[in-house]
């Protein structure tokens, strides 16, 4: 459903016009639109809401560095995702996303061969109970993820509906990611997407035999494969004839070419439909395979997608080792074939550049970009100048976020003449200017405004907060970023009460404290985040966070995680050696799963975080050197796991691709560092 591969955290091919001073002077036309697209276009792609599509444009990335042959499938949205408008007074406001497809490094429109001025097409079939067909039309755009080495890229095709021809609610369906004006638009939104793939794939020729659900949203595909399966099996009055036995045997054929990622125990992650209402997007023979495979015994009057995709597979994987366990509880009739493949970030997107030149420069890290593996044995804490080094560049970086802030705090007072926007920082509009200054403990957190995610936990107490922060006479920042679904108000609120927190907490703590917000959180915010923080906090309800992302990007470049144990921080947390650990730890077996307001946790686990905030601050102020061994532990320990190479090594041979000798070689050796599918040791 969506993919997040903004060409302004990672552009290979800019980097490359740059290296060899290929900016200017073409005399053909042609190419000096080319390099200016490259260095002068919009880098934004805003076909992403949050992790799971960062993840997919990740893996995607790490395909493309090792040469696997793969292609990816998502939709084009004219109308992006939400843009993100803060007012202090307001809380998020949602804005229309306006972006220019035509002119975004790397994007290209495909066209037809037979006649290169007009756009490829492609014909889907949509139907409805009256057993009319709709052929709508879509064209193809194509997302290269060029690797580093610029010999090899791994398409991305996105399939765009919003075309002049297209009906109505087709147009309301295709124009903005996750849009939740209605159930209806939703299905036809996740139809989009599962039905467009089989014609997409003859149109282009594409052969591929696995085919895999990064979640269950184009779960509609296995549909269109099951009835291409029962024509091949009963001839073309097969709609007359089928029997229920054949359907299944048909899905049981189908299931062959199924690998299904799940990517979250949280119930809203799971498309329900109801049936009735379904029931008018299909015909008669698609409604009998979604009561025989897409039933739920909880929710008998939905259809259940996440059951589909559960049914009609050949693999199914979890996305941490704690998730895999969560996940076998929540599907017990699946469980024995739920396995474990931990996510993992794209190392050379998420390491910072003053990091990787550390990293360039050191020769125990040679190879670093291609393997990221090497970091296990370099023996970096024993070298006086990699120490040094790496601890200049950590204040570079946070430097640099610093300077993002404080500008950001003087656009905000800009915008208080100007418009009628209330920026949303209490600091901006302090007569001094607030501004924040390098080397004070900053803790970072940015995610998906989700209620179980709980961002506004360490602010359940402002007063005893502020009351730790005098007692050691400590400064502290908190930088905050994210976005609610437009639908989700109780996530909207959580937000507006960390604007709501901004004023108490710096008075209470006498200008101790400083809590920043910075709006339209987004791949470049993420990436001078992790980097520029001297911790990343991670506050969910255990075990809902199925996995996280953001605290890896952390991680890889040095920086501690402070987190509840869930998710991958069960495997990142290493005893201690690499971060924190604070609130609720005890058995995924009947935790509780709800999230309302009132059994989320907040007293005991914030309880828990100021016990622990104190350690935490003395070590960072007083024994720099402690601090900066848990940074090395991260790169030492974590990196080697948490780097998407090792994650898609073990994406590959749930693939069963065939690869070449030198490929398989090195898929083998990341699957070495590390085995998502072991048993956890406690939960
Ligand atoms: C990494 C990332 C996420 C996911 O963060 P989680 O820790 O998994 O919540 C969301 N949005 C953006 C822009 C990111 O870069």
């Amino acid at each position: 459903m969506e993919i997040g591969a903004d060409p302004d955290v990672f552009h290979p091919v800019k980097d490359f016009l740059r290296k060899h001073d290929l900016e200017n002077n073409h005399d053909d036309d042609r190419i000096a639109h080319f390099v200016d697209i490259y260095l002068n276009g919009p880098r934004k792609i805003p076909n992403y809401s949050g992790g799971l599509g960062v993840l997919a444009g990740d893996t995607l990335k790490s395909f493309a560095d090792n040469h696997i042959p793969v292609a990816a499938v998502s939709l084009l949205y004219r109308e992006g995702y939400f843009s993100q408008i803060v007012d202090s007074k307001v809380g998020q406001i949602d804005q229309v996303t306006r972006w220019a497809p035509e002119k975004t490094p790397a994007l290209f429109q495909l066209h037809a061969p037979n006649d290169p001025q007009q756009p490829l097409e492609i014909d889907v079939p949509f139907f409805n109970e009256d057993e009319d067909t709709t052929n709508v039309k879509a064209q193809v755009w194509m997302k290269m993820e060029v690797n580093e080495n610029l010999d090899y890229f791994v398409p991305e095709f996105l399939l765009d509906y919003s075309l002049p021809s297209s009906p109505s609610w087709i147009l309301d369906a295709a124009g903005q990611l996750y849009k939740a004006k209605s159930t209806i638009i939703k299905a036809y939104q996740r139809r989009l997407l599962g039905a467009g793939v089989l014609p997409l794939m003859q149109r282009l020729g594409l052969t591929a035999n696995t085919l895999h659900l990064n979640e269950q949203h184009g779960v509609a595909v296995t549909i269109s494969l099951i009835l291409h399966e029962l024509e091949n099996r009963l001839g073309s009055n097969y709609r007359d004839i089928l029997t229920d036995e054949d359907i299944q045997a048909a899905a049981q054929k189908v299931a062959e070419r199924i690998v299904y990622t799940i990517h979250t125990p949280v119930k809203a992650g799971h498309d329900r439909f109801d049936r009735k209402l379904y029931s008018r997007l299909t015909r008669k023979e698609c409604r009998r395979i979604l009561n025989l495979l897409a039933h739920d015994p909880e929710t008998p009057n939905d259809y259940n997608f996440t059951a589909l995709a559960m049914r009609v597979n050949r693999a199914v994987n979890s996305v941490s080792r704690l998730h895999r366990d969560v996940t076998q509880r929540q599907f017990p009739e699946f469980a024995a074939k739920i396995r474990a493949i931990t996510n993992g970030v794209h190392h050379l997107t998420w390491i910072s550049d003053n990091r990787a030149q550390v990293f360039d420069a050191h020769e125990k890290l040679a190879g670093w970009r291609s393997d990221p593996g090497c970091f296990a044995r370099a023996g970096l804490a024993a070298s006086a100048t990699f120490r040094n080094d790496l601890t200049h560049a950590w204040q570079d970086d946070n430097r640099q976020l610093v300077r993002y802030i404080n500008n950001m705090f003087m656009e905000h007072r800009k915008q208080m003449q100007e418009t009628w926007i209330d920026p949303p920082n209490y600091l901006s509009y302090l007569p001094e200017g607030g501004a924040l200054e390098p080397g004070v403990f900053t803790i970072g957190f940015a995610r998906r405004f989700s209620t179980y995610k709980r961002a506004d936990l360490i602010f359940d107490n402002i007063p005893a907060l502020a009351d730790l922060l005098l007692r050691g006479g400590w400064r502290i920042n908190f930088v905050f970023a994210g976005k609610a679904h437009p639908a989700d108000e109780p996530g909207k609120s959580v937000l507006k009460l960390i604007l709501d927190s901004q004023k108490e907490l710096y008075i209470r703590s006498e200008g101790r404290a400083k809590l920043v917000f910075i709006p339209g959180y987004d791949m470049h915010i993420a990436k001078i985040m992790v980097s520029g923080v001297h911790a990343w906090l991670n506050s969910p309800k255990r075990p809902l966070e199925a996995s996280g992302t953001s605290g890896m990007k952390a991680a890889l470049n040095g920086v501690p995680n402070i987190s509840v144990m869930d998710g991958w921080w069960v495997e990142g947390y290493h005893d201690g050696r690499t971060g924190w650990k604070f609130g609720f730890e005890g058995p995924v077996a009947g935790a509780d799963m709800s999230e309302s307001p009132d059994s989320l946790f907040y007293e005991e686990d914030s309880l828990s975080f100021y016990r622990l905030l104190p350690r935490i601050l003395r070590m960072f102020y007083d024994r720099p050197d402690r601090y900066l061994d848990k940074a090395i532990s991260n790169l030492r320990l974590n990196m080697p796991i948490f780097n998407a190479h090792r994650m898609t090594a073990e994406y590959v041979r749930t693939y069963g691709l065939q690869l070449d000798d030198a490929t398989a070689g090195k898929m083998a050796a990341f699957r070495k560092l590390y085995q998502s599918d072991i048993k956890n040791e406690k939960n």
